[in-house]
């Protein structure tokens, strides 16, 4: 029998336009991954656009002194007349010096790339000079959008990951989460929790998620009887997870086609495909897939997944039937289409800045599934999209519900079509049984929202339509 993971989807439609569409610059990912990684000091060096965007981006957090900088170029730089690395150690001298960290990671932007400066050239050099490891990750505009951001930062960080500890701090590494979850408990307790656990070979999850979220996920495959030795990133740069060959990794995220890579191709991990724990659906089967993989049977998934979508009725009866279009712009487009598709939507178009099949391919397939088993056409996948035709298509198919970035969120409702902004899905709590609530109450907020305004009569704010 082939699993879901190696069925290729057929029926699925894939297209590709022209690539202009908003999305976020991937350098925004040291938003969260500072915050993520509690040691970690970022730089970007870019101009000064790129600080401008990140400083409004960002919103509030700007004002509680973040572990990040702006390493601006000047013209001097460009024209070669200063000296790169000189210029680079001043710098990382002072973040040394003020804060201190475990790791200082250069994210290498448009500029740096165009002007060819050797970033992974320069820093071996500088790490063993100031004594500080340093990561570059080219997360520019030119090559990436928004979430793949992670993906280049995580893909060098694999590079860190200690290949081999001494037994001790082995144990100490892998048992820092188990200490956290067996906090304030007794000894034999533990003792007796820890032969609760299969025998199995080493798994380590990679893909950067709130604390919480990450306790509830490791809590889910402990009541499976699987061990997490270990989550990329971890909670400090001091504590990567030891990664030898032959472990098994999964993702938790989409768009982290890299991260896999390099963990399959560089440190010869074996990968897990499964669709991700995104809605009780994908929850359920990323769990089944990785206790499968590990030779495990699971327990009492079904009846978890049954109850949790028992719990979400009074917002399903809200979106069944009801269309939604994702504009794309942040890679986790397919993983929620297909989780809202379960919940009786129908939708017509998944835009997508990247596609990548062999990453996603068990995500395909449950969607594929998600569609027949559910009765509704399956969606067009349309990768790099052009944002101008996508509004045309939008008003011919008269859609209940846009999933797109602030640019066209205010022109759209003014048009009387609702919208929800696709950014607030990467920083809220998505992943697991326990979230799925939080993913409908974003997804049915505007509809709420607008039902409760009509009868003001304004849903048309537009006068006329200008004539382009
Ligand atoms: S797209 Fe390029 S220039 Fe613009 S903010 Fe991103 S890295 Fe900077």
């Amino acid at each position: 029998m082939t699993s879901l993971a190696d069925t290729q989807p057929q029926a699925l439609n894939f297209e590709c336009e022209t690539g202009n569409y908003h999305t976020f610059c991937p350098i925004s990912c040291v938003a969260w991954l500072y915050q993520k990684i509690e040691d970690s000091f970022f730089l970007v060096i870019g101009t000064k656009t790129c600080g401008y965007f990140l400083q409004n981006a960002m919103g509030v957090m700007i004002f509680a002194e973040p572990r990040y900088a702006m390493a601006e170029l000047e013209e001097g730089d460009i024209s070669a007349q200063l000296n790169d690395y000189e210029e680079l150690k001043r710098l990382c001298l002072q973040v040394k010096r003020d804060r201190n960290p475990s790791v200082i990671v250069w994210i290498g932007t448009c500029t740096t790339e165009i002007i060819k400066m050797d970033l992974e050239g320069l820093a071996p050099k500088l790490e063993a000079e100031i004594g500080i490891p340093i990561v570059v990750a080219r997360a520019n505009g030119l090559d990436y959008a928004f979430t793949q951001g992670e993906d280049t930062v995580l893909a060098a960080m694999v590079q860190k990951c200690p290949e081999k500890a001494v037994p001790q701090e082995k144990e100490e590494r892998g048992n820092s989460l188990q200490k956290l979850l067996n906090f304030g408990r007794k000894q034999e307790e533990v003792k007796a929790e820890e032969s609760a656990y299969h025998d199995h070979p080493p798994l380590v999850l990679f893909g950067s998620l709130p604390d919480p979220v990450v306790t509830q996920l490791t809590l889910e495959l402990k009541k499976q009887g699987i061990k997490v030795s270990g989550w990329l990133p971890a909670k400090r740069f001091t504590e990567l997870p030891v990664i030898e060959e032959g472990y098994y990794v999964a993702g938790v995220n989409p768009f982290l086609s890299r991260t896999a890579t390099t963990l399959m191709r560089r440190r010869k991990c074996k990968l897990i495909g499964a669709p991700f724990p995104i809605g009780p659906d994908g929850t359920r089967l990323w769990l089944e897939k990785i206790c499968s993989v590990l030779g495990i049977t699971p327990t009492g998934l079904a009846e978890r997944e049954a109850q949790i979508w028992a719990n979400l009725e009074d917002y399903l009866q809200l979106i069944r039937g009801k269309s939604v279009f994702f504009m794309g712009d942040n890679l986790l487009e397919v993983s929620l289409a297909r989780f809202l598709i379960r919940c009786g939507m129908t939708c017509p178009e998944i835009g997508i800045p990247y596609m990548d099949k062999r990453y996603q391919a068990a995500e395909l397939a449950l969607l594929e599934q998600t569609c027949h088993e559910m009765g509704v056409p399956t969606p067009k996948i349309v990768e790099k999209p052009d944002n101008y035709n996508q509004i045309e298509r939008i008003k011919a198919l008269d859609i209940d519900l846009v999933i797109t970035g602030m640019a066209h969120a205010n022109p759209l409702e003014a048009r009387g079509i609702n919208t929800k902004w696709s950014v607030e899905f990467t920083f809220a709590q998505i992943h697991g049984f326990s979230n799925a609530r939080d993913i409908l109450e974003l997804v049915t907020r505007p509809l709420r929202r607008n039902h409760a305004l009509k009868d003001l009569g304004w849903n048309q704010l537009v006068r006329e339509e200008a004539q382009v």
